[in-house]
């Protein structure tokens, strides 16, 4: 009796397990690189583009702050890096990486706008010998807010944040800039208001390779922030971004290497999307209330689901208030 009550009791045990231990993989994925501190090794892009994609969760001590992506080019005379990184223990973590591709030195790093992870770990190059370049409203981004986000990120990724300061950004530019890596240009365009102040691109035109930084989401649920204009940022999309990458490689802010079709849809269908459904329930008073529960089930497949959606409705409805 008792010994065939054993088997399912087993079984039981068994299924819980695995059920525990998939909930913890959800909660904090398996860093891809665990011999370094980047939360997985750069991929090639293209012929001299390469990005380390981050993990598309919040910053964890375990993803170690690489929670974006970190790219670099690597032209004739030497290597341009989009974006500093979370951390000066990080950015050291990318710079191993990109020396055993090349012995060429870092020339440029640029800030796809003024968030920790793109430009905290600026400090690093810039003991390169790297000039740090920013758009001029992620500028003051990191004058006024570098601080704060410094000792938000200490207190997560612990004794990871060893080395790194808030540094001065070297130039600055409002609408676009060329830069010669030797044989090989970029352009850095800002196309206007996206996600957050001062948001810029990456382009690599003989390579076809759009390193769009956060005006372009698909596997991460897009941030509504308090200052974000959901309504300027389609109106950037339908008038500057789109009509330029639409054949291009696509290398979002976060997340997989992909095409403009796939962050059109989950970036411009998803604003599209929520706004509409906040224009039906201005026009019926709806309330803040009924903006958190908007059904969103189309997108409940993206990372960070949980976190925003209900925040990103929220926040679009107040500013739907006022158009
Ligand atoms: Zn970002």
């Amino acid at each position: 009796m008792i010994s065939i009550l054993k088997q399912p009791l087993r079984a039981g045990v068994a299924l819980i397990m695995t059920l525990t231990v998939s909930v913890m993989v959800q909660a904090s994925p398996a860093d891809k690189y665990p011999q370094s501190m980047l939360y997985s090794a750069p991929v090639k892009v293209a012929d001299n583009v390469w990005s380390a994609i981050g993990a598309t969760q919040y910053y964890t001590y375990e993803n170690g702050g690489h929670n974006n992506n970190l790219s670099f080019v690597v032209g004739g005379d030497g290597v341009l890096v989009v974006n500093g990184g979370s951390a000066y223990l990080l950015a050291k973590a990318l710079h191993d990486e990109i020396k055993k591709i090349t012995d060429k030195p870092v020339l440029f790093v640029v800030d796809e706008n003024g968030q920790s992870h793109a430009a905290l770990g600026n400090g690093y190059w810039k003991e390169q010998g790297a000039m740090i370049i920013a758009h001029e409203d992620a500028v003051a981004e990191i004058e006024q807010h570098g601080l704060s986000g410094l000792e938000e990120l200490t207190g997560i990724l612990k004794e990871q944040i060893e080395g790194t300061e808030v540094v001065a950004v070297d130039r600055s530019f409002a609408d676009k800039m060329s830069l010669d890596l030797g044989g090989l240009s970029v352009e850095l365009i800002h196309f206007g208001p996206a996600h957050s102040a001062g948001d810029i691109s990456v382009v690599v035109p003989e390579r076809n390779v759009m390193i769009a930084g956060d005006m372009a989401f698909h596997q991460r649920m897009l941030p509504v922030f308090p200052d974000t204009d959901t309504a300027a940022w389609l109106e950037t999309w339908r008038d500057g971004f789109g009509p330029y990458s639409q054949n291009m490689i696509i290398v979002p802010g976060h997340g997989e290497v992909t095409d403009f079709a796939t962050v059109d849809k989950y970036t411009r269908g998803y604003l599209e999307y929520v706004r509409g459904k906040v224009a039906e329930l201005l026009d019926n008073d709806g309330t803040l209330e009924d903006a958190y529960q908007i059904d969103q089930r189309p997108y409940a497949h993206l990372e960070t689901f949980e976190q925003l959606a209900g925040k990103n409705a929220g926040r679009i409805f107040e500013a739907m208030e006022f158009e």
